[in-house]
């Protein structure tokens, strides 16, 4: 079995006992209760909790519907080891959101099999989900990710005061890097300057590969004024830095903004904050590239 941080809930030292035993491989954290579970999960991040069902104070079931209720713990996997042992018990469990439920005693193998089995379904799932989101070149959010995020967080915006801005950003003359250097250095050159851009932003930022050159991204909390002043210093770094050692390439890029203090009144606003974006750049472009552009 892989080596997991694992987090171990159980009213009994025996059980607890036992469990930190089969799974010493492991980082393995136990809890007796629910308030020790809790404070456990301030400080570790486990990949997975064994939650037993019957406990003094709050039981198992109540413990696993708080936890898929919280949206910082409701990802973690969950597997129930009780002495519980009806039909009715174990698909009560399931019905909770477990990933799996283990009937006590329980046969070390089959619970080391359990584990993996669950933990290879997430992995797999956040795989699939991995290759849902991102582009495959560069590794940042795709295009369909980046419209379901912007659709999510302009709700938001409008019912909590919330601000962001939206930036658009096109490598300047990239056809003449391909044409020149060949399709493989342009691709080196996608991947690093993606790279470059993503590290230069913040966590809660979102980047985006819009198409072949482009790019585009929401930054989240600020007005365009305040996005300029962070892009036009990305815009800046990036012309100095070589993003193709074998052929020491530099490029430039241009870039259009706009943010929320422009949708007011507009009936698509995804759509108006896109163009917006869109006109700029092109602003950038004909005003001689190499340049953040906001209004216009
Ligand atoms: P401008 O400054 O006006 O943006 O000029 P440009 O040459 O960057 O723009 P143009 O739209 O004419 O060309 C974009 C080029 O980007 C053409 C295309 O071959 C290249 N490109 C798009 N996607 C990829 C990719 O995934 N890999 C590589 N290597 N090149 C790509
Ligand atoms: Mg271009
Ligand atoms: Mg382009």
């Amino acid at each position: 079995m892989d080596k997991y941080n694992i987090l171990i809930v159980d009213d009994e030292p025996a059980n607890l006992y036992l469990l930190e035993e089969l799974l010493s491989e492991n980082i393995v954290t136990s809890a007796r209760c629910g308030d020790e579970m809790f404070s456990a999960l301030e400080k570790e991040s486990p990949d997975i909790i064994l939650l037993d069902i019957m406990m003094p104070g709050i039981d198992g079931l109540a413990l696993a519907g708080q936890l898929k209720g919280d949206e910082r713990f409701s990802e973690i996997p969950v597997i129930f080891i009780s002495a519980k042992n009806s039909g009715e018990d174990v698909a009560e469990g399931l019905n909770i959101g477990a990933d799996d439920y283990i009937r006590k005693p329980f046969n070390n193998a089959e619970l080391l099999a359990r584990i993996s089995k669950v933990m290879n379904s997430r992995k797999s799932k956040a795989e699939l989900y991995r290759k849902a989101t991102r582009d495959n070149l560069t590794g940042v959010f795709n295009r369909d990710y980046f419209f379901e995020a912007l659709s999510l967080k302009i709700p938001k915006a409008d019912r909590e005061n919330q601000i962001f801005s939206i930036g658009i950003i096109d490598i300047d003359h990239f056809k003449k890097v391909n044409d020149t250097y060949g399709h493989q250095a342009g691709d080196r050159v996608l991947k690093n300057l993606t790279r470059f851009i993503n590290k230069s932003l913040r966590e809660y930022d979102v980047l985006a590969r819009y198409g072949g050159e482009e790019f585009i991204f929401l930054l989240d909390g600020i007005l365009k004024s305040q996005a300029a002043f962070i892009i036009d210093r990305i815009r800046k770094q990036a012309a100095e830095t070589v993003f193709d050692p074998e052929n020491h390439l530099h490029v430039t890029f241009s870039c259009g903004l706009t943010d929320t203090s422009e949708i007011a009144g507009q009936t698509d606003k995804s759509d108006f904050l896109v163009k917006t974006a869109d006109r700029r750049l092109y602003l950038a472009k004909s005003g001689g590239r190499n340049r953040v552009i906001l209004e216009g």
